[in-house]
């Protein structure tokens, strides 16, 4: 490919969007582009975002990044899925696993057994005890999946838990050893080309101006492309999705080294608890209508389990997207394309899904509408499917014990959200996705976790005798248990494989 093909991407921010945009192109099309990335120490990084998805494993893979070096570098702990504690009724909880429910390997998924047992007896206990996912991370349990799809160490995955401090820094290392380059400075000016009206350059505090061929926004809420200059309107969703702050405040670890998150339901939103090597991050997710800042950060500071090691700080956020993440040489990704509540951890996970579309679609030099379109497309799903499975964990509840959530429990949910609830609730039938990020054992585990346990199930499900159903269902959550128990505790792993360096 001549050197006139190649086109010059200007990365606006360095935050962990900015710096995952880096580095996946560096690595993945080092012939198609030069990439030069802007940030400004002095705006600084939004600073958090601890929990991932399995997705992200997949991610540092292909940029060939050692596992056990990027944990022992962002502090990172195992994360084997996300307890919900007073979601569906206060006093209820249960985990929102990575992985499937039962073996994992039979022709009718295992939660039509479930359901049936469930509604003829004798009470099959929770779903969660027929996890290995689960019953790992209730025990503090970890090790890595066996390859082996027989076993049923199989049956899980796991995501990453660290310092959102230190993940863009890492990707920065890798990202510049590959050849990007990086400029210091405050962006003051977006400089829009005339005729075609693309973006043509950005102008430094200082005067420089940097050009390229195609600009990749990270600059975080401000949307310093996308928003502020190219106008792209904001979808906005907070009336389905009401938490618009969150107060957040890390402390020291206390208690044993969970490899899950944590989700506590509050009067007016939600408290995230997730334990890192060296302490645990903590915040309020809240709806500004319900509550106040000054009663968020008394109800957090009140709630956390160890001595607080920095101020509470208050992050305000809108639910939304804007309306297209790709227009003209401009592509948002991270928060400038838009946000939606950490509650499941999506974030990042939206940000690898930019990139790896854009790896994908990445452009010539004269950009073609349809792979513009393509992308947009492609974006515009994954954050509907997330925003109708986060609706599902507020509005599947029977609380009425505050204005809050007597509006999430009786508002009108997306029309989408609606038909998948109904199929569930009939006959146990999970609504396939061809694309987007969570998978039927999500969606049941949540379901189920919050009280809706469908009326009727996969007939196949009918064929065992109940008490070889019984026998089997019993026989399946012991094999679980004692396999977890072998184990090795989570902490023990981590002092092992992949401990943090001692200073920073
Ligand atoms: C309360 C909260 C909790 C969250 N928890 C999670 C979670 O658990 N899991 C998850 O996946 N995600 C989470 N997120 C989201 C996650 O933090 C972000 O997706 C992630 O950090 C990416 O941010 P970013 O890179 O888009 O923006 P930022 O980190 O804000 O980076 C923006 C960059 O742009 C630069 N910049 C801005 N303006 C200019 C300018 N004028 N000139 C030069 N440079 C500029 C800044 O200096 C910075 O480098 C959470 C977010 C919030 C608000």
């Amino acid at each position: 490919m001549g050197e006139d093909q190649r086109l010059r991407v200007v990365i606006v921010g360095g935050g962990t969007a900015g710096w995952m945009t880096a580095a996946a192109l560096t690595k993945l099309l080092p012939t198609r582009c030069d990439v030069h990335l802007v940030e400004s120490e002095a705006i600084g990084i939004v600073g958090v975002g601890e929990a991932t998805l399995p997705h992200i494993r997949a991610f540092n893979e292909r940029l060939g990044i050692n596992e056990a070096e990027f944990m022992a570098a962002t502090r990172a702990t195992f994360k084997l899925g996300i307890e919900f504690q007073n979601w569906g009724k206060i006093g209820d909880s249960y985990i929102h696993p990575f992985g499937t429910f039962g073996r994992g390997t039979g022709e009718v998924e295992f939660h039509h057994y479930w359901a049936r047992q469930f509604r003829d007896g004798p009470a099959p206990g929770a779903m969660g005890d027929y996890s290995m996912a689960v019953t790992m991370a209730y025990l503090n349990r970890f090790m890595l999946p066996d390859p082996d799809p027989a076993k049923l160490e199989s049956t899980f995955s796991y995501a990453y838990q660290f310092d959102a401090t230190l993940f863009a820094p890492f990707l920065q290392r890798v990202a510049q050893g590959l050849g990007a380059r990086r400029t210091e400075g405050r962006i003051v000016d977006v400089e829009l080309d005339g005729e075609s009206g693309d973006i043509g350059a950005v102008v430094l505090e200082s005067g420089e101006r940097i050009d390229g061929d195609l600009f990749v926004d990270c600059s975080g809420f401000v949307s310093l492309l996308m928003g502020r200059k190219l106008e792209e309107p904001f979808e906005d969703w907070s009336h389905w999705l009401p938490c618009d702050r969150a107060v957040a405040m890390p402390c020291k670890t206390q208690t044993a080294l969970t490899p899950f998150t944590g989700a506590i339901a509050m009067p007016a939103g939600w408290r995230w608890r997730i334990p890192l090597q060296h302490r645990t991050g903590n915040g309020y997710v809240y709806s500004s209508a319900h509550v106040s800042d000054d009663e968020a950060r008394d109800a957090l500071v009140a709630a956390v389990e160890g001595e607080p090691i920095a101020e509470p700080r208050v992050l305000k956020f809108k639910a939304g997207r804007r309306r297209r993440s790709w227009v003209g040489n401009c592509i948002a990704v991270g928060l400038s394309s838009g946000f939606l509540e950490p509650l499941e951890s999506t974030s990042i996970y939206l940000i690898q899904a930019a990139i790896s579309r854009l790896v994908e679609l990445f452009p010539e030099r004269n950009i073609s509408p349809l792979d513009r379109d393509e992308f947009n497309r492609l974006i515009d799903i994954e954050y509907d499917r997330i925003r109708d499975f986060l609706i599902l964990h507020y509005h599947a509840t029977t609380r009425d014990d505050s204005p809050f959530w007597d509006h999430v429990r009786t508002m009108r949910v997306p029309d989408t959200l609606h038909e998948k609830m109904e199929l569930f609730r009939r006959r146990g039938r999970v609504a396939k996705y061809r694309e987007g990020v969570f998978l039927d054992a999500s969606w049941i585990a949540v379901y189920i976790g919050q009280g809706i346990v469908p009326d009727g199930h996969d007939m196949r499900a009918d064929l065992p005798s109940s008490t070889a159903l019984a026998n089997a269902m019993s026989a399946l959550r012991s094999e679980i248990r004692q396999r977890a128990e072998a184990m090795p505790d989570h902490r023990a792993h981590i002092e092992r494989y992949c401990p943090m360096a001692e200073a920073a």
